[in-house]
Formats: structure tokens, C-alpha cells, sequence
């Protein structure tokens, strides 16, 4: 077989593949996907880092969602090589990686498969998909090689400087769709014309606008209130004052330094005010300091509903509108909750949220397909009808339908679900053989005490237990 060609394999008590790659040449990325997990020589820097971003930049999962280490005997594995990899190892022993693979590969199980060729939602998949499998956080880097003097690892595989715009718009619709939370980091400030951090802040005359000017102190001599520039006392190695011809001795005494003073080698303009300017290095636009964007760097953890998303996969929201009539987006899902907890805050009434969510084994929805599509129209069918004319629906993660029941308690929404849940589970049972799918549910209460985040985030977490 060509296994040869591809690395050797490891010698592990378990039956899994992993390869240990020193030599890096010829070597055929697609045949990662026949491997369980890889350990990259580090002895060759640059071959070890170019293949290990040939494999994270991968758009097939099986590729890019691979365990990774690397071997180095020492501890000078370059930041980002680190950040791309799941850890460093010594040796190949299997008790060095074993843990975080075990992780990675249970993780990677829970997936679910997603397909869609939107290239914003295939990216913001994948940074789910990568980061709940490693449960690591999407953490900056620094990096000079970088435009804004950060970089997300994984990210910026798919970007580059001249896109940073757009990668921060993948970041910041992931925050919109409370799929990840913030956790500020940093703030730098770029250019408004290409995002560039590589600014060159200089003061510049406010009349002429040249920035080669002479800056001294000001002295103001008390006696007799002269205020002039430093040079104007200087005679020898000794201060005199121009206006009443007295020695100045002792600062805070006789004179004080109240500011600065600008002068002008280029027009001879005296100001005590500089105009600070920002002339970007990358595209030599000059902007006034005002005008520079300031953006947030953060970092960012997955939400739980985040982990939700990553196990069952984005579809594009058009398509999951378009086929579920009745239900509401996620977004405008959460805006009705935060009204109806606004609303119960003034009139003392109590409402109540629930979930009903499928558990399906990746290998039986991939089998599925299509089918899988139409069991879900016709669940979300059901549950329009057996739900109230005034509950509001939404449908999440391809797998998740959330209800809020105004006026109504827990427990009423509670036996509604459970007569629910159990005619979905016939219906599921009798379209699918071998139905290995199961149906969770929970209701909460919507009073005062809680806010829609604490809410979502609660009834999506038991849910989470399988
Ligand atoms: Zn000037
Ligand atoms: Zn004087
Ligand atoms: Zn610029």
C-alpha cells in the first residue's frame, strides 16, 4: 500500500493510525485523511510549518480537524507553528500525546456533517469545528508578519493582509450570533484606508503641515512674566532672561517650564500646539490621528450555543428560513426574548422557554441526507401545530427547535413538549430504520431574575448531555 510513502506508523496500544513525518518531501496531503492523528519532526523548521499549514488551510474536515503534534527536543517551536499544532512532544512515546488525542478524536466524533459552498459560513465552521474539538480558546497572536500586529492562527490561513477587513467580520459575526464571547485582549490602531498597524505617528506644523520641527521648552521667567522659547535665555552655560537681563537659577523659583514649543524648520512657525498625524507605511496614506480605526482584539471562547453550532454545522440562514415557514431566525428568536423578559419585568408575569433537540449519530445523518431534511420539515410541522398560536419558534444548528411561550408557566410548556417529544420519537422511529435518534427536551421559567444570554445558555446545556 502507499502508507509506506507516508510517514511512519506509530507503534500505539490502540488501534489508531498515527504517523510520525520527518521526511517532508513528496508528500501527498491528501493522504492525511487516512491517518487518526500525525507527529511532525520539527527538525526541519520550515517543511514541518509548511505542511502543517497545508493541512489546517484544508477545507476537507478530515484534514484539517487532524490531531497534530510536534516533535522537538527543544522548546523553540515558533508561535504560530505552536498555535496550528495540538501540542509539542519529546518523544513518540503514546503517553506524551495520548490525552489531548484521546480528546480531539471523541470530539471529533460528536460532528455531525455540514455541507454548504458559502465560503463565509464554510469558514466560520470550521473556526467552530477546530476550536470546539480543541476546546481552546480563539486566541491572538502577535505577529510582525502580520498587518495589524496580530493574527489568529487558524484564520489567517484564509486571509490575507489585504483581507483583514473581512477576517474580522467573520469574527465579529460569530460574536453578533452569540457563537463566541469575548475576552478583550488588546486594542490597536490601524489605518482607514488598508488596516495596517504599521503607522508612522508624527507631529506635524499647524500651519505648513511639515513635519520637520525644533521642540524646546518653554520657560516663563516669574519676575518679570516673560514667557518665551528655552533658546531665547540661553547665553553661554548660563540662563538669561531677554526681557529684564536677570540670571535664572533655580526652577521652581525664579522660572518654571509651563509646556512646550514648537517651531517650524520649514516656515518658522512658533505654536504651542503640535497637530499629531498618522502616515500608514503600507499604503502611505496620511490621516489625522481621529481618523485611524480602533479595533479590539479579543479573545474568544466558544458559547455554549457556539458548541452547539460547531457539533451540528451552519447550513446558510436563507435556506433554513425558506424551508421552516412559522419559525424565526436565532436572532430575531433572541429579540423576542429580550422583549418578553422586559415585558415580564413590568407586568409581573411569568412565561417560559423550552428546547427540543435531536441527538443524531454523525454516521446516521450522513446517511441520511436529504431524508434527514424532510423528517425535520415534517417534525417542524408538528410542532407549529401542537404548539400556540402566540409561542414564537426558531430552529437552530439543524437540530435544535427553541419555543417561548408567553403567559404561559414551566410546566404547562413542559407537558406540551413531553406529548411532543413522544410523537416525534414515533415519528422518527417509524420513517427511520435503525433509528438511533433520540429527543431531549426542557422547559425553563421566564421571570425577572434572568437575563436572555443566562437563559439560552442554560437551556442549551443540559440539552447538551447526551
Ligand atoms: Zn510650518
Ligand atoms: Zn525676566
Ligand atoms: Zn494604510
Amino acid at each position: 500500500m502507499a502508507i509506506t510513502q507516508f510517514g511512519k506508523r506509530v507503534q500505539t496500544q490502540s488501534d489508531k493510525e498515527i504517523y510520525f513525518i520527518s521526511d517532508y518531501r513528496e508528500l501527498d496531503i491528501k493522504k492525511v485523511v487516512i491517518s487518526d492523528g500525525l507527529i511532525l519532526d520539527y527538525a526541519d523548521k520550515e517543511a514541518c510549518y509548511s505542511f502543517l499549514k497545508l493541512i489546517r488551510s484544508s477545507f476537507i474536515e478530515s484534514i484539517y480537524l487532524v490531531p497534530v503534534f510536534i516533535l522537538s527536543l527543544n522548546d523553540d517551536i515558533d508561535e504560530f507553528t505552536k498555535a496550528l499544532s495540538d501540542g509539542v512532544v519529546k518523544s513518540l512515546s503514546e503517553e506524551t500525546f495520548e490525552g489531548s488525542f484521546h480528546m480531539i478524536d471523541q470530539r471529533i466524533k460528536q460532528l455531525q456533517t455540514s455541507d454548504t459552498n458559502d465560503l463565509v459560513i464554510r469558514i466560520q465552521n470550521k473556526v467552530l469545528r477546530y476550536y470546539y474539538t480543541r476546546q481552546k480558546r480563539i486566541a491572538p497572536i502577535t505577529s510582525v508578519k502580520s498587518h495589524t500586529g496580530y493574527t489568529y492562527a487558524l484564520l489567517s490561513l484564509h486571509y490575507q493582509n489585504a483581507n483583514t477587513e473581512d477576517m474580522f467580520k467573520i469574527l465579529d459575526e460569530l460574536e453578533t450570533k452569540e457563537y463566541v464571547r469575548p475576552r478583550y485582549e488588546d486594542i490597536v490602531h490601524l489605518c482607514s484606508n488598508c488596516y495596517s498597524a504599521f503607522i508612522n505617528y508624527r507631529e506635524v506644523c499647524s500651519k505648513c503641515g511639515s513635519s520637520d520641527l525644533y521642540m524646546e521648552n518653554l520657560i516663563h521667567h516669574f519676575v518679570c512674566a516673560k514667557v518665551g522659547p528655552e533658546s531665547d535665555f540661553i547665553t553661554g552655560n548660563q540662563m538669561v532672561c531677554p526681557k529684564c537681563n536677570k540670571l535664572l537659577h533655580h526652577i521652581g523659583v525664579d522660572y518654571d517650564k509651563p509646556s512646550l514649543v514648537y517651531t517650524c524648520n520649514n516656515c518658522g512657525h512658533h505654536s504651542q500646539e503640535s497637530v499629531m498625524q498618522a502616515a500608514c507605511f503600507n499604503c502611505n496614506t496620511v490621516q489625522s490621528v481621529d481618523a485611524l480605526i480602533d479595533r479590539k482584539i479579543n479573545n474568544y471562547e466558544l458559547t455554549v450555543l457556539g458548541e452547539e453550532a460547531a457539533i451540528g454545522g451552519l447550513a446558510p440562514e436563507e435556506r433554513k428560513d425558506a424551508e421552516l415557514t412559522g419559525f424565526v431566525g436565532f436572532s430575531t428568536f433572541n429579540i423576542f426574548l429580550k422583549y418578553e423578559i422586559e415585558r415580564i419585568k413590568a407586568t409581573g408575569k411569568v412565561s417560559s422557554i423550552g428546547v427540543l433537540a435531536l441527538r443524531t449519530p454523525s454516521a446516521v445523518s450522513s446517511n441520511l441526507g436529504v431524508k434527514y431534511q424532510s423528517v425535520i420539515i415534517e417534525i417542524a410541522d408538528f410542532i407549529k401545530n401542537a404548539t400556540l398560536a402566540t409561542d414564537i419558534l426558531s430552529f437552530i444548528n439543524n437540530n435544535t427547535f427553541l419555543i417561548v411561550s408567553p403567559d404561559n408557566d414551566k410546566l404547562r410548556l413542559e407537558s406540551t413538549l413531553k406529548n411532543i417529544q413522544q410523537s416525534v420519537q414515533k415519528l422518527l422511529n417509524s420513517n427511520i430504520e435503525e433509528a438511533s435518534i433520540t429527543v431531549k427536551i426542557k422547559a425553563l421559567t421566564i421571570d425577572n431574575s434572568r437575563e436572555h444570554n443566562d437563559l439560552i445558555n442554560d437551556i442549551l446545556t443540559t440539552n447538551q448531555t447526551v
